[in-house]
């Protein structure tokens, strides 16, 4: 192909390793708009537009990247809501490598790298967001008589049904067990990945389009489910995975040993990083040891570096190459000054005499026929376990379903590992009337995931309830 491109992606600018990691700010500052064309004239606009496919809401990238080509920021932010009500959200954390650009026809070209979508629907998003004028106010559907329809749980899959039928006109009321909507986007993702201002505000657009969100209402306890059934025409389900899974090693009920689950809950939700102008304490230990290689566990070692760690290490398993976290995410975690210890599995928590642990005692791995996950199995290596000293270790090794709401539910029909049963293209349970998406149906995965969930429950329950309201 004699197609004269730049093979790299521009550039993006970012906050220094050695600065960054004294403070909670964004690491990627984002593109001005000047770099933001030079990107968007990377796209082909080609005609069969894989990426399209690529993107589970199915957003019309090419037409979102003609229009800021055109530096028509109105009609491309205009594209992007369309498709997807958290744009600035999707755009800095979807796993774009395996998404979208992960098919962009540009990255077919011999070195050449995939057009950075993800980077480009953050800018278009931010810059409809920080100047008057270029996004129009979200249309509330003034007549909601369509239906009432509950959500419970606002977190990416909720909120994504909320918006969408929002926009259809049915009333929507989301009730969320914690007191800020956003779900991971806020209790987990940490500030210098996702600020939470970026989440409020797209929170906020969904709210503006009609959607009731009553927070600190645990449906199961504070509210029952027979309650909810009574009062709405149709119910949503996306109270995600959130609960921690653990190694279960001797050793586990050391002080100092943390689940990733409460270390970053603790820092995003309850502002532990920002004590003391928050009241939530923190211990830090000096020397940290986290478990797992996905992006909880690279959130973990990161945010322990950043509140004072001298050595934030992190033990996996399995090789480099079967991390689960995303690479730009690990690429700043090695900038940082992580330490890898791969092929290497905690075997035991070793404590002191006031019950504090002292060090991981750790076996290493080596890698057999692959698992049922397609991944090769890692198997432990006879006699060669070692300790490395920690005074703090962070289990980020899965998190498991949500469990308030099952167990007030038992109608509902939930899979072998727990989850919820639903139809993958229309969410539909095996109760009349009640959908699920998102983590709750999938177990822990992505964003994007459990928003292409969403938009797909929303379509069913109009169908629903239209076809019973004709009835
Ligand atoms: P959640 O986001 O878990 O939201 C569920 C909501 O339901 C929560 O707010 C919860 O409080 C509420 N709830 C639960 N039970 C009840 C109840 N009984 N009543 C009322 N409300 C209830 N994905 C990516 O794509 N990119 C990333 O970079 C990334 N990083 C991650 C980092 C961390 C630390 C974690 C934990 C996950 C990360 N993920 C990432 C995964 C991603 O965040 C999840 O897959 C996604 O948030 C799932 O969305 P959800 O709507 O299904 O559930
Ligand atoms: Fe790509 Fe995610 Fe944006 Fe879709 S939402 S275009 S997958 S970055
Ligand atoms: Fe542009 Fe790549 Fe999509 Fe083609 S596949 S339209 S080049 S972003």
């Amino acid at each position: 192909m004699a197609l004269k491109i730049p093979n790299k992606k521009t550039p993006i600018a970012e906050q220094k390793p050695e600065e960054r990691i004294h403070n909670f700010k964004e690491v990627v500052f984002g593109y001005s708009l000047e770099e933001a064309i030079t990107e968007a004239n990377r796209c082909l606009q080609c005609a069969n537009h894989p990426c399209v496919a690529g993107c589970p809401v199915g957003i019309d990238i090419p037409g979102f990247i003609l229009a800021l080509r055109e530096k028509d920021l109105k009609k491309s932010i205009k594209i992007l809501k369309d498709y997807n009500n958290l744009p600035a959200v999707c755009g800095r954390v979807c796993p774009q490598e395996t998404q979208c650009e992960g098919v962009c026809t540009v990255s077919l070209i011999k070195d050449h790298e995939p057009v950075a979508i993800g980077k480009l629907e953050r800018f278009v998003a931010d810059w409809a967001a920080e100047h008057e004028g270029v996004e129009e106010p979200p249309k509330e559907v003034e007549e909601k008589e369509k239906g009432k329809v509950a959500v419970i749980g606002a977190g990416p899959a909720g909120l994504t049904v909320a918006a969408d039928l929002a926009k259809r006109g049915y009333s929507v009321t989301i009730f969320e067990a914690l007191h800020a909507p956003g779900g991971v986007l806020m209790y987990g993702i940490p500030e210098f990945r996702l600020p939470k201002t970026i989440v409020e505000r797209e929170v906020k657009a969904i709210e503006e389009l009609g959607v009731k969100l009553e927070t600190d209402v645990v449906v199961g306890k504070t509210i029952t489910i027979e309650e909810i059934r009574k009062e709405f025409d149709a119910i949503f389900i996306g109270t995600g995975a959130g609960t921690p899974r653990f190694m279960n090693v001797p050793g586990t009920n050391l002080n100092g040993v943390y689940s990733a689950s409460e270390f970053l809950t603790r820092i995003n939700l309850m502002h532990g990083y920002e004590f003391p102008d928050y009241d939530t304490p923190l211990r830090i230990g000096k020397r940290v040891v986290v478990v797992g290689a996905g992006n909880v566990a690279m959130d973990a070692s990161r945010s322990a570096l950043r509140l004072g760690a001298e050595k934030s290490m992190i033990v996996y398993r399995r090789s480099e190459k079967e991390m689960p976290a995303r690479i730009e995410e690990y690429h700043h975690a090695v900038e940082e000054g992580i330490e890898f210890h791969w092929l290497t599995n905690p075997v035991e928590y070793i404590g002191d005499e006031n019950g504090n642990v002292k060090a991981v005692k750790c076996i290493k791995m080596k890698l057999g026929e692959p698992d049922a996950s397609g991944r090769r199995r890692p198997l432990p290596i006879e006699g060669s376990e070692f300790t490395i000293e920690a005074d703090m270790v962070i289990e980020a090794i899965g998190q498991t379903s949500n469990k308030v709401l099952l167990s007030a539910f038992p109608e509902l029909k939930l899979n072998k590992r727990g989850y919820i049963e639903a139809d993958p293209e229309t969410g539909k349970t095996s109760v009349e009337g009640v959908y699920a998406g998102g983590d709750i149906v999938t177990g822990a995965a992505t964003v994007i995931l459990a928003m292409g969930a969403g938009k797909k429950s929303a379509q069913a329950i109009d169908e629903y309830i239209s076809s019973k309201k004709k009835k």
